[in-house]
Order: structure tokens, then C-alpha cells, then sequence
């Protein structure tokens, strides 16, 4: 937990968020302005910046963020048409939150 963090006040219920499913180690919430007609925030209940900030003790939930995505897509029909996966690096990789988060972007036509 990272006071003044955005993301780890939604993860401790202090913000609220919609969310769609929590385990001991990620949650994934809507995001509050969607640039697709799904769009979800998985998001590690463990504070860490960005990518440039994971370390091998992170590899169990990096695989688990990208698998989380993968079955809330299947969950949303969403998978079969195809979507977005994207970690935003940064504030030149358009990063504004720095608790890092895999943007889910899908349901187009
Ligand atoms: P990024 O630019 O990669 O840091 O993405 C941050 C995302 O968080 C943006 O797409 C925002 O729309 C989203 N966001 C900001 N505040 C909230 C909030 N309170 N609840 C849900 N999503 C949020
Ligand atoms: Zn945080």
C-alpha cells in the first residue's frame, strides 16, 4: 500500500470502483473512462510502479495479470472478435497512474 496511490485506495475500498473480480492478488475494475466499449483495468493488489519496476520475484503475478485478462475477455465474449492488452510505460508511454495496471480494450464491431 503506497499512501496518496489512486489504485491501491480502490484495491483497500477506500475509493469505490466497479469492480468485475478480486482474488488475493489482482483486481479488475471498469475503467471510469472507457476508450473502447470494454474496457477493464487488471490491476496487481501489490504496489509497483510500472513495468520498468517489476523484478523476477514478480514473474507468478505478471503471468497471472495477463491469464486474468485472457478469461475476463472470454468472460465479456469479447475473445473471439479480439482485443487490446496494453501496460502504458511511464509518462511518455501515456502512464497517468503509477501502480502498474494491463488495460483490457475490446467489444468493437
Ligand atoms: P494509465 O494512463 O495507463 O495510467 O491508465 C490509467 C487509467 O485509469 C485511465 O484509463 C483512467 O481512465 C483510469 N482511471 C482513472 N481514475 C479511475 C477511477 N477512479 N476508477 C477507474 N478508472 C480510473
Ligand atoms: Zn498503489
Amino acid at each position: 500500500m503506497q499512501e496518496e496511490c489512486l489504485f491501491c485506495k480502490i484495491i483497500n475500498g477506500e475509493i469505490p470502483a466497479d469492480f468485475i473480480y478480486k482474488n488475493d492478488r489482482l483486481v479488475i475494475f471498469k475503467d471510469i473512462y472507457p476508450a473502447a466499449p470494454v474496457h477493464l483495468l487488471i490491476v496487481p493488489r501489490k504496489h509497483i510502479r510500472s513495468i520498468n519496476d517489476i523484478k523476477e520475484e514478480d514473474k507468478n503475478i505478471i503471468f497471472e495479470v495477463i491469464m486474468a485478462a485472457k478469461n475476463a475477455a472470454q468472460k465479456m465474449s469479447i475473445s473471439e472478435f479480439g482485443y487490446k492488452l496494453n501496460f502504458n510505460v511511464e509518462k511518455g508511454g501515456g502512464q497517468m497512474i503509477f501502480h502498474l495496471h494491463l488495460h483490457l480494450l475490446g467489444g468493437w464491431k
